[in-house]
C-alpha cells in the first residue's frame, strides 16, 4: 500500500510517521508513505497557495491549482487514479470500517486543508470522498491525515507483529475491547480477575465477551444497539 499526503506542513507529518510502529514499517518497506509540500507546486514567486474567498468572509482559502499540480505530478506514473481523500470536518466520519475499506486500495492520496479549507473546485475535480475524524474543527488536515494513515497502516500485512490480533480490538467486530491486565497479579490492593489466571480458555473467552458487551453498552449505547440488532438478524 502507498499513501501520499499533500500538505503545507510535511515536516509535521514526517516527524510522527518516522516514529514507532509506523516508522519501523516504513523503513522495512511494509508500507510507503510520502509527504509532499503543496507549496512546491505553487507558481507564485512567494510560493503562496491561498487567497481570499469570493463572496466575502474572514479567512483565507487554499487555491485549487497548486493542489492539482501536486496531484498530477505525484500520480503521473500510477496506472490508476489513487483513491483521493480530502480531510474535512464536513466529511463522512472515519471509522474502523472505513479503515478496512481503505486497506483494499493500492494507492491513497490525502489532501490536508488549512485556513478556511480548500477551493470547492479541487474537491469536485479529484476528490473521491471527504473524511472527518470527528465532530470538531481542527486548524489543519495534518492530524486527521495522520490518524487515517496510522489506522490503515497498522492493518497492512507485516506492520504489526504476528501475535497482535486486531480482530479482538475495539471497533473491529462492532464492540469495544474488554479490560486487560499485566504483571504483577496484585497492584495497589487491586487483583487481576481470577478467571484470567485460571488457564480455562472457554471461561476466559466468555468473561471477555461479557466485559466487551458491558463496556460497549455503557460507553457506546449506539454501537451496542447496532451490535445486538446485527446479532439478532444473524441468529
Ligand atoms: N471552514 C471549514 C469548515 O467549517 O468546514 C473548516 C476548516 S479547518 C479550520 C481547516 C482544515 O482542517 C480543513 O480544511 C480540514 O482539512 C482540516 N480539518 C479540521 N477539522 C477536521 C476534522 N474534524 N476532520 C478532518 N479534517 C479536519
Amino acid at each position: 500500500m502507498r499513501i501520499d499526503i499533500a500538505t503545507l506542513f510535511p515536516e509535521m507529518c514526517e516527524r510522527v510517521l518516522d516514529e514507532s510502529i509506523i516508522g519501523r514499517a516504513r523503513k522495512a518497506g511494509k508500507i510507503t508513505v510520502n509527504c509532499h509540500n503543496i507549496r512546491e507546486w505553487s507558481t507564485d514567486k512567494h510560493r503562496r497557495v491561498d487567497d481570499t474567498t469570493y463572496g466575502g468572509g474572514m479567512g483565507m482559502l487554499m487555491q485549487a491549482e497548486p493542489i492539482y499540480r501536486c496531484f498530477l505530478d505525484i500520480t503521473k506514473d500510477m496506472a490508476e487514479k489513487p483513491h483521493t481523500i480530502y480531510m474535512s470536518p464536513k466529511g463522512k466520519l472515519f471509522t474502523q470500517q472505513k479503515a478496512k475499506e481503505f486497506l483494499t486500495k493500492e494507492n491513497i492520496f490525502i489532501i490536508c486543508g488549512h485556513y478556511e479549507g480548500v477551493d470547492q473546485r479541487i474537491i469536485d475535480k479529484i476528490v473521491d470522498e471527504e473524511i472527518s475524524v470527528g465532530d470538531y474543527v481542527l486548524t489543519g488536515g495534518e492530524l486527521p491525515a495522520l490518524i487515517v494513515t496510522d489506522a490503515v497502516s497498522r492493518l497492512c500485512e507485516g506492520v504489526l507483529s504476528a501475535n497482535v490480533c486486531f480482530e479482538d480490538e475495539s471497533h473491529y467486530n462492532g464492540l469495544l475491547e474488554y479490560p486487560q491486565y499485566t504483571k504483577p497479579e496484585e497492584w495497589e490492593g487491586m487483583k487481576v480477575p481470577p478467571v484470567l489466571l485460571s488457564g480455562h480458555h472457554k471461561n476466559i473467552d466468555d468473561w471477555r465477551m461479557q466485559k466487551s458487551l458491558e463496556i460497549t453498552q455503557k460507553n457506546r449505547p449506539d454501537m451496542y444497539e447496532r451490535y445486538i440488532l446485527e446479532k439478532e438478524k444473524k441468529d
